[in-house]
């Protein structure tokens, strides 16, 4: 046995599960990623917009996880990137949490500011969004900066390495069985395994959960389009709120589309997956844009009989990727609105340069279901009241925009699954969606283990 609980990546979920248990108890913890040290992950595709596959990604796995080369942006709120309230016991709680995770980033080095507190800057957006129907979410939010993230990563792992925590990278766990892992086909025994595997590893854990027997659901996904508009129109609110989100119900449909992930002077860039293509946006450290992107989706439940959402995501992607001969399809706001599809002309004559040029001008409502479209139509046409200039002819759409989310475990009350001293955290699991709620799931896990550690045997 080389520890007592081994954590399966060295996330936010798993840093910080290691933070707690290397506190609070004498139990040696072991932390296994397939990625590298922060400081030897290098992304191309963040200098140069073209994704060359690497493998394991470097945006996605090593110590910091999937945000540990992103601007880090720490959202402080417990409803925001999933919803610790019920996992925490109470909103109460829950925002403790947060409280608790974002003191340890405070204490790693993130900045003292913290962006969208009450002002009233604020309060006049949110009464402009709520006079046009549209909610905006204020979020507490600290930036690290991509600048800064890698330096907090190190001075949490040192930390975590000081109190005797123990790190095995570019290492692959292969399977999880009761009570050890599978390494390079070698048994790796341990009291306690907490798989915090993030998105990249969402679904070998899914097949690792069903060969135990642990119950999975399917949640909600999202899709839709990514949005690209001159930079000046998102300017106003982008002084009010570096990422702002908001929340429209559509008039049709009665659905929930929301905006997600704005950028700034941003970039849009191609996601390949095996069978399909999809948009995601980014800002580049070296170069700036003069438009600003963010994603623009509506929020898809299945209900029984049928609820497997990521098939669902999933075909909607491959038909678009059909529609786009292997590219995203790009189509200017306009001509979706007058029923025509977008030639390179049409996009020419307008005022928005796509950032992304390796895209097919099409017809989004071509590939996207009717009533993903007609919430874009109405959800931008409301969005133009808040922020003026959002639903012009001009504006840019790229799709498809799809975000599946891992199965949710089943867990008990301290975040154990069905196979005792098998236990669970973050976005891998179906728990979290973000830095802050991922680390969060990640301590409770660990206070799962410590309760069920410091238990008494019969
Ligand atoms: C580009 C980008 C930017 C983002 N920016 C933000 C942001 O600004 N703010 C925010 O709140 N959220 C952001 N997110 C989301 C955020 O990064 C995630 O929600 C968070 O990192 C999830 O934490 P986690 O610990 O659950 O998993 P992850 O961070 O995904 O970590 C999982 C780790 O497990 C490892 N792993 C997986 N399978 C195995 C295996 N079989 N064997 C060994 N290791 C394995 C991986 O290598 C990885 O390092 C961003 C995500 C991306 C991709």
């Amino acid at each position: 046995m080389l520890a007592d609980v081994i954590i399966i990546g060295a996330g936010p979920a798993g840093l910080f599960a290691a933070h707690e248990i290397s506190s609070k108890s004498k139990l040696s913890v072991l932390i296994i990623d397939m990625g590298r040290e922060m400081d030897k992950r290098a992304c191309p595709a963040m200098e140069t917009g073209t994704c060359i596959r690497c493998e394991p990604c470097h945006i996605m796995c090593g110590v910091g996880g999937a945000g540990g080369m992103s601007s880090g942006t720490l959202n402080l709120r417990h409803d925001i990137g999933g919803d610790l309230s019920e996992m925490a016991k109470g909103t109460a709680k829950a925002q403790k949490l947060v409280e608790e995770v974002d003191a340890i980033f405070l204490e790693h080095g993130a900045p003292r500011e913290v962006y969208g507190v009450e002002s009233e800057e604020i309060e006049r957006l949110t009464r402009r969004a709520a006079a046009a129907g549209v909610r905006f979410i204020p979020i507490p939010q600290r930036h690290i900066g991509s600048e800064y993230l890698p330096d907090v990563v190190n001075s949490l792992k040192k930390k975590l390495e000081k109190q005797g925590v123990k790190f095995m990278l570019n290492t692959r766990v292969e399977q999880v069985r009761k009570g050890e892992v599978l390494i390079k086909g070698k048994r790796v025994r341990a009291k306690y395994i907490l798989a915090a595997p993030g998105r990249v590893g969402a679904v070998w854990f899914a097949e690792q959960a069903r060969a135990l027997g642990i119950k999975l659901t399917h949640g909600a996904i999202d899709v839709g389009v990514r949005v690209e508009v001159p930079a000046v129109v998102m300017e106003p609110v982008i002084r009010v709120s570096r990422d702002p989100k908001f929340h429209i119900i559509t008039k049709t449909f009665d659905d929930f589309i929301r905006t997600f992930c704005v950028n700034f002077q941003g970039y849009v860039m191609e996601e390949r997956y095996d069978d399909y293509v999809g948009v995601n946006g980014h800002s580049l450290r070296a170069r700036k844009s003069t438009n600003a992107n963010f994603a623009f989706l509506t929020r898809v439940e299945l209900t029984q009989p049928v609820t497997d959402t990521t098939a669902y995501g999933r075909s909607i992607a491959y038909l678009a990727t059909t529609i786009g001969g292997g590219r995203p399809l790009l189509q200017r706001l306009g001509d979706l609105r007058r029923g025509r599809r977008s030639t390179w002309q049409r996009i020419e004559r307008g005022h928005v340069r796509p950032t992304l040029r390796s895209v097919t001008p099409g017809d989004i409502s071509m590939a996207l279901p009717g009533r993903i479209v007609t919430n874009i139509l109405e959800g931008l046409e409301r969005l133009d009241a808040v922020v003026p200039g959002v639903a012009s002819d001009s504006t840019l759409l790229y799709a498809p925009e799809v975000k599946l989310y891992a199965m949710k475990i089943a867990t008990d009350e301290h975040m154990e699954t069905s196979v005792p001293g098998l236990f669970v955290a973050g976005d891998g699991a179906g728990l979290s969606r973000g830095i802050i709620t991922a680390a969060a799931t990640g301590v409770l896990a660990a206070r799962g283990i410590l309760h069920k550690a410091h238990r008494p045997t019969r």
